[in-house]
């Protein structure tokens, strides 16, 4: 890190030894999106538990969601898979995802 001075600065330094300057705060590096939900390391395809994971819902809220058609997914026999890119694609549209059914206070009611 630099000071202003030019003068080169230690790290965690709140005051430049040359000229007294406060030090530059340095600016938090924000995560993008890509990184945040670890795109590159996704699978193309998920299962209903990785569905999940990525969603950061329980199971049993994507396999409501499926039973309701409310997420885009397809059938491999009886198997539920989801792409990724749609899935996204999906959540990124949503302003609330809801089931029929709410959870309160850990009971589940319909
Ligand atoms: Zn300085």
């Amino acid at each position: 890190m630099l000071c202003k001075c030019g003068a080169g600065l230690p790290k965690g330094a709140k005051f430049c030894m040359e000229c007294g300057a406060k030090a530059p705060k340095r600016k938090p590096k924000y995560p993008t999106i890509a990184d945040e939900l670890y795109i590159n390391k996704v699978d193309p395809v998920l299962t209903v538990k990785e569905a999940a994971v990525l969603l950061k819902v329980s199971e049993w809220m994507i396999y409501e969601l499926t039973y309701q058609n409310k997420i885009p997914f397809f059938q491999i026999g009886n198997r539920k898979r989801f792409r990724t890119s749609e899935l996204l694609e999906w959540a990124s549209k949503q302003k609330e995802i809801t089931t029929r059914a709410t959870v309160q206070e850990g009971k589940i009611s319909s």
